[in-house]
């Protein structure tokens, strides 16, 4: 079944998480079930700020064989929302390492072919569009063996309470632990309207790497990082 598609980009670096640095292209779905305040890929969610092209499984793979990378990150929007059950199949048997980046709020059983699922959960600062602890513990109860990222994006001081509350969650009430095939991952926010998101997230990343050290709410346990690809290229697309 045609997949909505935003973009296929790449090759270029994975910029966050725990893969951070490595080739990397990117198809990028369109539409999510979420309405995030400072959604950075709006492009990618809504037709007022963005496109999309429906786009076959044999035509991805044909785009994906000539960029010559073997990485490939679905993201979007929530690609969880789309049937990519014959995608993943088709990537795999061409031996694909397959990663999907979602915010946790959808489960598919399709999931457990991937390589590494980037969750995201979103925190209060993201408005009406949280990804509740039950959501989470849904989304994950089947995918024990699968590695993971959980990133948590803060803005603010009640997503560093929900970070705080999540990561305890997710050692207490379901057991998982972190730095080996999974990792725990805090990353700033970043300004859309900001003319130099670079700078400001240099500026403030330094606050917060003596804040986390500081009050060890993570112990050794977490992984803080910026996003790679906006210090480079700001917010510029296709990166
Ligand atoms: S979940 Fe991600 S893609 Fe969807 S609105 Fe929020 S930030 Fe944007």
């Amino acid at each position: 079944m045609p997949i909505p598609l935003n973009e296929i980009f790449g090759p270029t670096i994975q910029g966050e998480g725990s893969d951070i640095g490595k080739p990397t292209m990117f198809i990028r779905t369109f539409g999510c079930d979420f309405d995030c305040t400072w959604c950075d890929t709006k492009y990618a969610v809504d037709l007022s700020s963005g496109t999309f092209y429906n786009a076959k499984e044999t035509y991805i793979l044909e785009e994906l064989n000539s960029a010559g990378c073997n990485r490939v990150v679905i993201s979007g929007g929530n690609p969880l929302l789309h049937d990519l059950d014959l995608l993943i199949t088709l990537l795999k048997e061409n031996d694909y390492e397959v990663h999907i980046e979602t915010q946790g709020s959808i489960y598919k059983d399709y999931l457990k072919k991937v390589d590494k699922i980037n969750i995201s959960p979103k925190g209060p600062s993201a408005g009406d569009s949280v990804t509740t602890w039950d959501m989470l513990k849904e989304f994950l109860q089947d995918l024990e063996e699968i590695p993971k990222d959980i990133k948590i994006v803060v803005f603010t001081e009640a997503d560093y309470d929900y970070a705080i509350s999540i990561y305890n969650m997710l050692k207490e009430k379901l057991g998982m632990e972190f730095g080996d095939k999974n990792e725990f991952i805090l990353q700033i926010g970043t300004d859309i309207d900001s003319k130099n998101p670079s700078e400001q997230i240099l500026r403030e990343l330094c606050t917060f790497i003596e804040t986390v050290t500081y009050y060890g709410d993570f112990g050794d346990d977490v992984r803080i990082l910026p996003q790679l690809h906006t210090l480079i290229w700001n917010t510029e697309r296709g990166y």
